[in-house]
């Protein structure tokens, strides 16, 4: 009875500081999808991020980051926002790929052959 707080503290501070991250103070909980979108479109105003990157961030598998952002490209020039991809480069020759077909990193180099892809990288603007 003498510390009950810190006990407390101690079982509960981790998760409420992620539910806090995650939730914001809605009266309902939201739609998983709009939380996440509205994270990473959070994400993308701060720095420009990769696919990587931002799953990371808002906890989700990489291969579902690229939906989201095609949802968001859209929906950004509702806000009068803009959703900037900086292209996907191939570190060997410097061939700048593209973007405007995937979200997602390409396999190799079309004019080198070179695997190693530097991914492309978002952000709003
Ligand atoms: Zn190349």
């Amino acid at each position: 009875m003498i510390e009950p707080r810190g006990a407390r503290r101690r079982r509960g501070g981790p998760l409420h500081t992620r539910y806090a991250r995650t939730v914001r103070d809605k009266p309902q909980p939201p739609e998983r999808t709009e939380t996440v979108r509205d994270a990473i479109a959070a994400e993308l105003r701060g720095q420009p991020l990769t696919a990587r990157e931002l799953s990371e961030r808002v906890r989700i598998p990489e291969r579902e980051v690229a939906d989201h952002l095609d949802h968001l490209a859209r929906s950004a020039r509702g806000r009068g926002e803009r959703l900037v991809v900086a292209p996907p480069r191939c570190l060997a020759c410097g061939f700048a790929f593209d973007v405007r077909e995937r979200f997602t990193r390409p396999g190799k180099c079309p004019s080198c052959r070179a695997t190693r892809i530097a991914p492309p990288r978002f952000s709003l603007a």
